[in-house]
């Protein structure tokens, strides 16, 4: 069952609908969503780009429109007051947000996906009650922390601690590069509950609330890109938590990790398709309007072929993440899909960017021109979420697996004999 929220399907509240029906929210009611958020993108969010970029945050009033439109609960289950999109509608409404700058969807981000998700899928009633309808309602910011110094690519080899004390679990160690940690009010932390365990086994995840004593949130990092999108190192001193801040089975925390991120990855995809979009678009208005020698420099073949690559290979991304989040919808592929659309569409805005910068010359240099900026945001697709060689290992992996090869025997000093990159099945 689903409700059309007031507000996202119509902006400002007006024509609310309460439009119900078994299963997912109808094809006519996404579209209002899907065009709403378009117009928001579009019209609220691009022409504040630099000002996001200058002032290194997201303005109050953008982040309060997202909360109203329900964007900080767009995936999450409807009867815990998210819109429960498919992953079909989810690439869909990526693309549209890839189309600004990447971090008017990063402050949402978590809370639809790599923080929420863990809880909507994993966690117990008493979790989804207490946080749920308040992440979707925007008053409440999660995070994912599962990287460490040492544990990034190979995150069943970290270092962070949960010991159970009587009624309690005692949670000792650190994070880095934990998206939305200045602003978060709670994490999804992964830490190991049990030291005889190696590699992905004897992990669990916990619910920690930023306020409970022994959390630190580092100063936020200095990026490459993506300003406005923050991260920090977090770091938990004899953090006690009630045994119930456990997230489902206890030594399973890996496997939720593997599971959410696969979704991500997708999403990821897509946001990158939106991303190639718009360069491309600035690219065309560029190419179609500079002048060298009294003509358009877009009648140089040479720059007609670049819009031609960029456009074809946009076009091939777009069918890509639309083809594979059919198929995790369907269940058919979780895994090797998602990781494909990464690697492919995370790979294709980076040659789209740099292409996007070459048709503009030198201005395609300069701090104020737009692809100057997405260039720098788009580096970090191809790190986060699996960077590009751990999705090929993924789906390498994975293609020799279904051959019949069998895994490395676990060797000591050896990466796989801890867990491996995030792959599924470990
Ligand atoms: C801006 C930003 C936001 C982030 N947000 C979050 C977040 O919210 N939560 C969170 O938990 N993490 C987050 N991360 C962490 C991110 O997922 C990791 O940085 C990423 O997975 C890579 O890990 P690493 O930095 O330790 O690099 P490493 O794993 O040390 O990788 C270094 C190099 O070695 C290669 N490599 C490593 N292992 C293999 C292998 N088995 N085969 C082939 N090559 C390999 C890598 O591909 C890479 O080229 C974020 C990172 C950044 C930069």
């Amino acid at each position: 069952m689903i409700a059309v929220r007031s507000g996202i399907g119509a902006p400002g509240g007006r024509g609310r609908r309460e439009r119900r029906h078994h299963g997912r929210v109808d094809a006519e009611d996404f579209r209002q969503v899907r065009n709403a958020v378009r117009q928001l993108v579009r019209e609220s969010v691009v022409p504040r780009e630099e000002q996001i970029e200058d002032e290194d945050r997201i303005p109050d009033d953008l982040r309060a429109q997202a909360a109203d439109m329900g964007l900080f609960g767009y995936a999450l289950p409807e009867e815990y007051g998210g819109l429960g999109v498919t992953m079909s509608e989810d690439v869909q409404l990526a693309m549209e947000f890839g189309y600004t700058t990447p971090a008017f969807r990063s402050i949402f981000g978590t809370n639809n996906g790599i923080a929420g998700q863990v809880i909507a899928k994993f966690g117990s009633d008493e979790q989804k009650k207490a946080y749920l309808p308040r992440l979707a309602a925007g008053e409440l910011i999660g995070a994912f922390a599962l990287t460490e110094a040492e544990a990034g690519s190979d995150p069943a080899g970290l270092r962070t601690t949960a010991r159970r004390d009587g009624d309690e679990w005692v949670i000792n160690g650190s994070k880095r590069y934990i998206t939305n940690a200045p602003i978060a009010d709670l994490f999804v932390v992964f830490a190991r509950s049990n030291p005889d365990e190696r590699g992905g086994r004897g992990i669990s995840s916990f619910v920690v609330e930023t306020s409970t004593p022994g959390v630190t949130v580092g100063p936020k990092d200095k990026k490459m890109g993506q300003a406005g999108a923050w991260t920090a190192e977090v770091f938990f001193d004899d953090v006690r938590v009630p045994v119930d801040a456990l997230i489902g089975e206890e030594g399973r925390g890996y496997s939720k990790a593997l599971t959410v991120l696969s979704r991500g990855r997708l999403h990821i995809a897509a946001l990158c398709v939106g991303m190639a979009q718009r360069v491309l678009d600035e690219s065309v208005a560029y190419a179609a309007t500079a002048q060298q020698g009294g003509a358009p420099i877009g009648r140089f073949q040479l720059v007609q072929g670049m819009l031609a690559d960029m456009h074809a290979e946009l076009l091939a991304g777009a069918s890509l993440v639309r083809e594979v989040a059919a198929r995790y919808d369907s269940g058919e592929d979780t895994s090797v899909g998602p990781s494909s659309a990464k690697l492919f569409c995370t790979e294709m805005v980076g040659r789209a960017t740099d292409s996007a910068v070459q048709i503009h010359g030198g201005m395609g240099y300069l701090r104020t021109t737009p692809v100057e900026r997405f260039y720098r945001d788009a580096r970090l697709f191809r790190l986060y979420e699996g960077t590009s060689e751990v999705q090929r290992v993924i789906i390498g992996g994975a293609l020799l697996r279904e051959a019949g090869m069998r895994r490395d025997p676990p060797a000591p000093h050896h990466s796989q004999a801890r867990g491996g990159p995030l792959q599924e099945g470990r």
